[in-house]
């Protein structure tokens, strides 16, 4: 009886283990971000940004252990946010983040809030915008995209990957996708690619298939590497770690590639350490973009 109650003790551990507690990132992974190339694809470019602005759309609040493996119970603020470089000839909006229906239903503390004002702002961006991206094909990431009121205005614009494309029907309003969406031209990209002066955007599968980083050098020399939901929050990669299996398994659909996300962590850790003055840029760690906010890093709305 001891043996069997010994076994089943030792099963709930590891399955606890599993789901909630390892992150294991590799040794290495100096091939995951090519900045110096990132930097070579720019090195001639004139007219860099001068300004770089994020939209904060909501705020919200989750538990640290879902943003980080063994992260404890403390509150961690999750902003929802989209950005906009502009550069003397051209402006670059990336990301759609979420209407108020969809604030709503992630909903996730008593202290979530929507800024009708902030949404109504980016959702206006797209008309200046000369290109429109988004970081990723999740629902936090493409509203004011399929759920604009006139999306064909901007289409012709719109820079979405084929899995990026796929995925628009999952977030269309009640109303239906519009068909300026449901017939749109995937972008391709291949390798890391210049997109605009300044910008260099390089895929990132692994939180989702259609992932991206965006490499941006200001003008005065800044440079900044926006890279979505790698990580929800700047610690994961001071600490090597990654989501809880079990929060991957409830919340994905596709699963995320982990393996590579872990790969992706790693790179990011090390490039922080090798290269402290470049402005790494999640899209959702509160605390950290509102101190981006204050130091000048980026713009605090759009312009
Ligand atoms: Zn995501």
């Amino acid at each position: 009886m001891k043996s069997i109650i010994a076994l089943i003790v030792v099963v709930i551990a590891a399955a606890f283990w599993w789901l909630l507690l390892d992150s294991r990132a590799p040794e290495s992974a100096d091939d995951v971000f090519d900045i110096a190339a990132y930097r070579a694809l720019i090195a001639d470019d004139v007219d860099l940004p001068s300004n770089i602005n994020i939209e904060i759309v909501g705020m919200d609040e989750a538990p640290k252990f879902a943003t980080e493996t063994g992260g404890g119970f403390s509150k961690h603020a999750l902003y929802y946010t989209a950005i906009q470089i502009v550069s003397p000839t051209e402006k670059t909006v990336i990301g759609g983040a979420v209407d108020d229906l969809t604030a709503t239903a992630i909903l996730q503390s008593d202290n979530a809030s929507f800024d009708a004002s902030a949404y109504d702002r980016l959702k206006e961006s797209y008309a200046s915008a000369d290109q429109i991206f988004i970081t990723h094909e999740h629902l936090d990431h493409v509203m004011a995209i399929t759920r604009h009121p006139a999306p064909e205005t901007f289409t012709d614009k719109l820079r979405l990957t084929a899995p990026q494309v796929e995925s628009l029907p999952l977030f269309a309003p009640a109303s239906g996708l519009s068909p300026a969406l449901a017939s749109l031209t995937p972008f391709e990209i291949a390798a890391p690619m210049r997109i605009a002066s300044g910008i260099v955007v390089a895929p990132a599968a692994g939180h989702s298939p259609g992932s991206l980083v965006f490499f941006v050098r200001r003008d005065d020399g800044q440079e900044y590497l926006f890279i979505g939901d790698i990580v929800w929050a700047m610690s994961n990669i001071d600490h090597l770690k990654t989501r809880p299996r079990l929060l991957q398994y409830l919340f994905f659909e596709p699963d995320e590639d982990r393996k590579q996300v872990l790969r992706q962590v790693r790179a990011l850790h090390d490039i922080a350490a090798r290269k402290p003055d470049l402005v790494i840029v999640p899209d959702h760690d509160g605390a950290y973009l509102r101190n981006l906010i204050d130091q000048g890093a980026l713009g605090g709305t759009f312009q």
